[in-house]
């Protein structure tokens, strides 16, 4: 008798991933199976052999004639180490639903539209970093590049060598939005080897993209979504993060991986070059690559000798500015003007997140900050109060603003289609179009890019979707709307975002022999965040930062946990919440902040409460979690504290 281990992919608890089941004859490590578990049958994945163990064992029931590539069951058991996800978790995630149905063809997923290729002499600056990147001193590399610093050019060539070796390339992108450009532009050079994968396409498209990487007997192509990660490709010999900062690339249900790190450990997995790229690479990626645990190269100019478009800062406490429009200043509704008259584009960034929001000065700029936390305080209207969601302090909104007296107190807000009629009050003439969370399905994404190519659009306006990778000819002007939304959320790395998040929209603007104009609206625009994404003097702010957080203990230097519950009323919620603090405070080596409520405390039937736990050792916060009474939701390294 032959004993392995199964990871039944219906069991649903966090403290074992595989147990021991026996067979006739010795079975392959990726065999898919069914076994008993419980009551039921359920598809299982040999993770392993096994010596006879002490209990009975019950006997696998049935093989299927699927056998997972081994990095991809690896894959699947550090998820769960790693992440603390149950084997329900890791398999409907890694493998598609009914994969041990037979499925007619699916629909393919919606045409793109074609470019031509235009082969390129790299810069000395590109050719040095391709060289550097292929010494393979490193597996990992950070490529630092400003935005149109010709990141994609250097894909191409290494994607080009992993062809040559016979083995298949997968390229994460983060938002839809960015996948037909990057997706044509691999077409253009590679083919119909090239697949592009959507966050969208249903269950039966899911299941046949599946088994195309499985059963494909030529290296491919992906260009998808975090979960492009889990194909059963046989070989991988290149991995890229596009934009690798994004926090997108956290998903937000169990399990909860952060992608770039789980590229990271496929990379191990299989020996394939990783590259994160990025024109604003993260505190953690910089640090790591400073420290020389990854490698570096940076991409500082564009091919074209454009310098990168200077930002003007409006200080919205100049009331005269505000003149003609709430929202909108004169400088910024002159330059929209401008461009219009040119015949060229502008783009109106709208940095939008969460529905609760700070209260600021509209006259000296001061946000409500917890005296406990420095954080700025959210509003809860429901309740009336500004609420700290680290330490859960509380007051009531006051009247008048704390530093200068003035009654201007305002809530930061003001959403896409708000700003959208505000501009069809003030240039009717201007064609517009809106892409956000609402509006973005992917025909849509498709239309709106179609409209900005042939010019039926002069302005368009959109949230965090639009902020990345549109390469636009036309775009002439960029718009931030107000730069403080995300700068006072409540959160650690909100000045890290900002500053991230400005800097790739303006980079949308000037390309193809124009400089670009960019202007930035705030409240606080002396804020080092603000400046430096204007300035594109990145190094003081990042080293204020690191240093920040080196002192207040959050990563790089540490790393957290965050543990949320939901109960039916509040007060159940707080106490129940309080009662697991009060058990972690006694650990040694964490620190505790709350409970306190979620940035979204109330939802339709619940109340929600969460406690952030900060370790120097990973490896505590694991125990912790493990220990975590049912019912609480467990997120290792959470991409945001909201
Ligand atoms: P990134 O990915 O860093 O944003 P891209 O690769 O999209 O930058 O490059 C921006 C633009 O510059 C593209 O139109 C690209 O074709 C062009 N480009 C990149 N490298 C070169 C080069 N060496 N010579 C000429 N044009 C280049
Ligand atoms: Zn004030
Ligand atoms: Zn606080």
């Amino acid at each position: 008798m032959h004993y392995v281990m199964v990871s039944p992919t219906e069991a649903g608890g966090t403290s074992e991933f595989a147990f021991t089941y026996h067979y006739h004859e010795p079975l392959a490590v990726g065999q898919l199976v069914e076994v008993p578990f419980g009551r039921r049958t359920s598809l299982g994945v040999v993770t392993g052999a096994s010596t006879k163990p002490e209990f009975t064992t019950k006997p696998i029931s049935s093989l299927l004639d699927i056998v997972l590539p081994t990095h991809i069951v690896a894959l699947g058991v550090w998820l769960h180490e790693y992440y603390l996800a149950s084997p329900a978790a890791v398999w409907q995630t890694m493998l598609p639903a009914g994969i041990t149905r037979k499925r007619r063809g699916a629909k393919p997923t919606a045409d793109t539209f074609a470019i031509e290729h235009h082969e390129v002499t790299l810069t000395k600056e590109q050719a040095a970093g391709l060289a550097t990147i292929r010494q393979n001193k490193h597996r990992t590399h950070l490529l630092h590049g400003v935005t149109g610093s010709g990141k994609t050019e250097l894909y191409l060539d290494l994607a080009r060598e992993a062809i040559e070796n016979s083995q298949s390339v997968i390229i994460l992108v983060p938002e839809i939005a960015l996948a037909p450009q990057l997706e044509a532009r691999f077409r253009a050079v590679f083919g119909d080897i090239v697949v592009a994968q959507h966050s969208r396409q249903t269950e039966a498209q899911r299941h046949q993209a599946w088994v195309k990487a499985f059963e494909a007997r030529e290296p491919r192509i992906i260009i998808g979504p975090r979960s492009s990660l889990f194909l059963p490709l046989a070989k991988v010999g290149l991995i890229v993060v596009d934009e690798a900062h994004e926090t997108s690339y956290k998903q937000e249900q169990a399990p909860r991986y952060q992608a770039a790190t789980t590229a990271g450990k496929l990379s191990q997995l299989t020996e394939a070059r990783l590259i994160l790229g990025s024109a604003t690479p993260s505190l953690e990626t910089r640090y790591l690559a400073t420290k020389g645990l990854i490698g570096y190269v940076r991409l500082a100019q564009r091919p074209d000798g454009l310098p990168m478009p200077k930002a003007r800062i409006i200080d919205l406490r100049d009331k005269d500015l505000l003149s003609q429009s709430r929202f909108i200043s004169t400088p910024l509704l002159d330059s929209l003007k401008v461009t219009l008259a040119e015949k060229r584009q502008s783009l109106l960034f709208i940095n939008r997140r969460g529905s609760a929001s700070s209260q600021i000065c509209a006259d000296c700029g001061t946000v409500n900050l917890c005296p406990n936390c420095e954080l700025p305080l959210t509003f809860h209207a429901d309740q009336m109060k500004l609420i700290c969601h680290y330490c859960n302090f509380q007051r009531s909104p006051q009247a008048t603003c704390e530093s200068c007296g003035s009654s201007g107190l305002r809530y930061l807000g003001g959403g896409t289609k708000r700003i959208e009629s505000e501009i069809t009050r003030l240039l009717p003439q201007a064609r517009l179009a809106r892409l956000d969370k609402d509006s973005a399905t992917p025909a849509y994404i498709q239309e709106v890019h179609k409209g900005l190519q042939d010019h039926s659009i002069d302005i368009l306006i959109g949230t965090q979707m639009i902020a990345k990778g549109l390469d636009l000819p036309n775009l002439d002007l960029v718009g931030v709307i107000s730069a403080d939304t995300m700068l006072h959320l409540p959160d650690y790395t909100a000045a890290e975002r900002t500053f991230q998040l400005i800097n790739q929209v303006s980079g949308r603007a000037g390309r193809r022999q124009r400089q670009g104009e960019v202007i930035i609206q705030s409240y606080t625009p002396e804020h080092p965040a603000i400046v430096a994404a204007a300035t594109h003097l990145e190094e003081p702010f990042i080293a204020t930062e690191l240093e920040t957080r080196r002192m207040l203990g959050y990563p790089p230097f540490s790393h957290l946990l965050k543990l949320s519950c939901s109960m039916s009323t509040q007060s159940k919620t707080h106490a129940k919440a309080e009662e697991l603090a009060e058990t972690i405070r006694k650990i040694t080596g964490v620190t505790v902040l709350g409970p306190a409520p979620s940035f979204l405390e109330q939802t339709e039937k619940a109340f929600h409460w969460q406690l952030i736990i900060k370790s120097p050792v990973r490896a505590r916060l694991i125990e912790i979690a493990r220990s975590a009474p049912s019912g609480w939701t467990i997120d290792l390294d959470p991409g945001n504290l909201l």
